[in-house]
């Protein structure tokens, strides 16, 4: 074990080394090659860890997203690396494999060891990242916590995100107007999806959406026929739209929702991906266009916007990820240069050590109406990509 430990050491310092050695040019080959399988040398860092400051003046940048397998993680980790590469810096962008909290942590500890300026973290699991980030606050290394809460840790120095409250009761706002819950006589029947329970965003998107709906489940106007409406209850691991469409077909199931049994009114999901879950099923149990149960989501991904089009999903969430990247490159240089970067909320997100100060971005809704501006003339998607 002793040896172990030892020979671990030695390791980090000689891997240490070669990156100063590459005046911190290099690509991180070990987190970019092998992202699971280096966690153990960097886990052990050595004092010779620190890294070697970079002779010509270039910063370098790690960047965490969770996963390739949502589509928005891939946007953000594309359009932030465009942007800081565009600002001048050296940029080491890693996944974190299929949701995995050790990969993602193993990455962060390569990023540390590596020499990376500041890291940009969007983390899978919001209270795992408590030693990994101590390390990072050891070396005097920035983090901003990108779209979700990093928990538990003072390590967070600023926070990154959309208004995630405001997500939710876009999406709860929608609802009310689409059944006109204010005159309709109802009672109307509804269902509820929301995301990772080890995402700290649910709170917020579920919270917000709950704020606007619950006086009219309360009235007795929305109705949940199977009872689930709280959040543990109403969860999807992993985000999964395979979770989320097996949990719908159970509850079509368990509830004979369908055309020409009970009506199934709305949906709330959280998100797209939970969305395109719940559709899937509703599609299988025979609701058509001409049917469809209003299901809201957030992301405006492209299978999403496609189900829009094609009448089998309501509504999603805008949230332009090219705001946020270019929000976060211009928190950086101002952290970087040793100012206080642009923050517009100081009161609303507490990681349990304190309130970290935030920059909010602002959402909205996307439907069919205006998917076309928000999203086309924008030059988010293409034509071709929303076709067929
Ligand atoms: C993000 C959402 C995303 C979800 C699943 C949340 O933390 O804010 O935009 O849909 O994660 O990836």
């Amino acid at each position: 074990m002793k040896i172990k430990k030892i020979l671990a050491i030695i390791l980090a310092a000689v891997m240490v080394t070669a990156f100063a050695a590459c005046g911190g040019q290099a690509p991180a080959p070990a987190a970019e090659s092998a992202p699971a399988a280096e966690p153990a040398p960097a886990a052990e860092p050595a004092p010779a860890a620190e890294p070697a400051p970079s002779d010509d003046g270039v910063k370098k940048v790690g960047i965490s997203m969770p996963t390739k397998s949502l589509q928005r993680w891939n946007q953000d980790g594309s359009n932030m690396e465009a942007a800081f590469l565009a600002a001048g810096f050296e940029v080491d962008l890693q996944y974190g494999g299929e949701n995995e909290v050790p990969v993602q942590i193993a990455q962060i500890e390569n990023m540390i060891a590596a020499g990376c300026d500041v890291l940009v973290i969007a983390a899978i699991e919001g209270d795992s990242m408590t030693e990994v980030l101590a390390s990072a606050k050891e070396k005097g290394i920035p983090v901003i916590a990108y779209d979700r809460l990093i928990m538990g840790t003072d390590a967070v120095t600023y926070y990154a995100t959309f208004d995630n409250w405001k997500v939710g009761t876009l999406q709860g706002q929608f609802l009310v107007d689409a059944l006109d819950l204010n005159n309709a006589e109802g009672p109307f029947n509804i269902e509820f999806f929301t995301g990772d329970p080890g995402d700290n965003n649910i709170n917020f998107f579920f919270g917000g959406a709950m704020e606007v709906l619950q006086p009219f489940l309360d009235s007795g106007k929305l109705v949940c026929p199977s009872g689930q409406t709280s959040i543990t209850q109403v969860a999807t691991i992993a985000w999964s739209p395979e979770n989320a469409q097996s949990r719908m077909e159970n509850l079509i199931t368990s509830n004979n929702y369908g055309p020409g049994r009970t009506q199934l009114d709305a949906v709330m999901c959280s998100n797209d991906s939970t969305a395109q879950g719940a559709t899937n099923a509703l599609v299988n149990a025979g609701y058509t266009a001409e049917n469809f149960p209003y299901v809201t989501g957030q992301d405006c991904d492209i299978v999403s916007v496609k189900n829009m089009i094609a009448g089998l999903q309501a509504m999603s969430v805008f949230k332009d990820t090219r705001t946020l990247a270019n929000a976060v490159v211009g928190m950086v240089e101002a952290i970087l240069a040793g100012g206080e970067p642009p923050i517009n909320d100081r009161e609303t997100y507490d990681n349990g050590t304190g309130v970290i100060p935030s920059f909010l971005c602002d959402p909205v809704v996307g439907t069919i109406d205006n998917y076309r501006e928000l999203l086309i003339d924008s030059g988010y998607y293409s034509e071709a990509e929303l076709a067929g």
